[in-house]
């Protein structure tokens, strides 16, 4: 048995026939069948999907300032178990990684974990201020390589910084990253604004919010001729904003979360914190228009926009909690249960979604590459048979903030290996 020669054995390669892959190192060095296991360790892949690792562009690492939600080792082991081996860190934390030191030491602190590689975003405007351009250049010329900035958890609203950031960006073939919510509609908002905000009293946030902020960004990009992502797709206009965008040919990209394909403002009536959320569930129709969007490829990617806070911010009342939910241990059984099991994509799709296009969309090295021979090997086998009530408890996510508890999903990862090295084995951390 050697550690760095393993035969994952009749693995269905993205979904397809059951194939032998041999990784030696950290690189996929063979595929074939009845291949000789050759004095390596052997994983029985029966029945098990092989997927390329997946890849996060949108996770909430709390490090530095809020390591009582997450750190980057407990969010990378998060990542690992949730089938990642790359993840983009985004900058609001405390201090703001708005400089080439906050965004090296969280690169740092990735190195370091072991289970997940760790990009940081770096932030647009100093202190996440939307008044003054961060210093975009220096963290991408820094060890960490920044390349995707985003004020995320507050929306560049200044159109002429917007503006500026594309501009700079384009230098290095950067992209930004928007959380698109205008603030002036937003104010005092707690859910979704339609018929369940009326009847409950609670303050809405109209989709026009977020599309407003994504018709005038898709403009910029295309008048500047710079790239823009939008994060955290949650409405049925948002996809016809960026089908159009697309349409005309500019460089834009989207992304939704797990929660926005699963869950609606109807879970609000049980006045749970737990769903409270930015942006905040929407409807059934929105939701099956994003399902939609991700089968056709108008929607780019899943993003996980994993969130963890502490009981004390969530276990509290609606109007004072903070807003978020976890997503790393639960994305890929949320995909299967509502892209793959209703037949809108299949494996490779899920391939595509979750590590191909992300990884793309973040010039991401080493990551989102096809599973063949002399690629690296990042890889993870998922079990699509299983079926199991979501438990919090067994998480390894320092918070246990899951809207999916007690609920039943399918699907669960056996094995993530990142450059060859396993960091879950049989369902656990290596
Ligand atoms: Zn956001």
């Amino acid at each position: 048995m050697s550690d760095d020669k393993i035969l994952i054995r009749g693995a269905r390669v993205l979904g397809g026939d059951p194939r032998d892959v041999l990784v030696e190192g950290e690189t996929i060095s063979r595929l074939g069948t009845g291949l000789d296991a050759d004095g390596a360790s052997v994983v029985d892949a029966d029945g098990l999907i092989l997927l390329p690792g997946l890849v996060d562009l949108h996770t909430h690492l709390r490090e530095p300032g809020r390591e009582d939600s997450e750190t980057v080792l407990t969010g990378t082991r998060a990542a690992a178990k949730g089938g990642f081996t790359a993840v983009h860190a985004m900058a609001n934390t405390f201090p703001v990684a708005d400089t080439a030191g906050v965004v090296e030491q969280v690169w740092r602190l990735g190195q370091a974990s072991g289970y997940c590689d760790v990009r940081p975003v770096g932030a647009v405007t100093v202190g996440l201020e939307g008044k003054q351009l961060a210093e975009l250049g220096a963290m991408h010329d820094s060890a960490a390589q920044v390349r995707v900035f985003s004020d995320d958890g507050k929306c560049v609203d200044d159109a002429v910084i917007m503006r500026r950031a594309l501009e700079y960006v384009k230098a290095f073939d950067g992209v930004v990253a928007q959380h698109a919510q205008e603030p002036r509609l937003t104010e005092g908002a707690q859910m979704n604004e339609g018929a369940v905000s009326a009847q409950l009293g609670l303050g809405g946030w109209p989709a026009v919010a977020e599309e407003s902020i994504i018709a005038r960004d898709v403009l910029l990009a295309a008048h500047v001729g710079s790239r823009v992502h939008i994060c955290h797709l949650s409405t049925a206009g948002s996809v016809e904003l960026v089908r159009w965008a697309k349409s005309k040919g500019w460089h834009v990209t989207a992304e939704v979360t797990p929660h926005h394909l699963l869950l609606t403002d109807e879970l609000v009536r049980s006045y749970d914190p737990v769903y409270k959320v930015n942006p905040p569930l929407r409807t059934d129709a929105d939701v099956m228009a994003l399902r939609e969007a991700l089968a056709d490829g108008t929607i780019d990617c899943v993003a996980t926009d994993h969130a963890p806070h502490p009981h004390e911010d969530k276990d509290c009342e609606w109007a004072a909690a903070a807003m978020g939910m976890l997503g790393l241990e639960t994305a890929l059984s949320v995909v299967q249960e509502t892209m793959v099991d209703t037949g809108l994509i299949d494996w490779a799709g899920v391939a595509d979604r979750m590590s191909l296009r992300p990884a793309r969309i973040g010039r991401l090295d080493g990551h989102g590459r096809p599973i063949a021979a002399g690629e690296p090997a990042n890889l993870v086998l998922v079990d699509p048979a299983y079926r199991g009530t979501v438990d919090p408890a067994g998480f390894v996510s320092r918070s246990r903030n899951s809207p999916y508890a007690g609920r039943e999903l399918p699907g669960r990862v056996t094995h993530t290996f990142l450059r060859g090295k396993a960091t879950v084995t049989d369902g656990n951390l290596a």
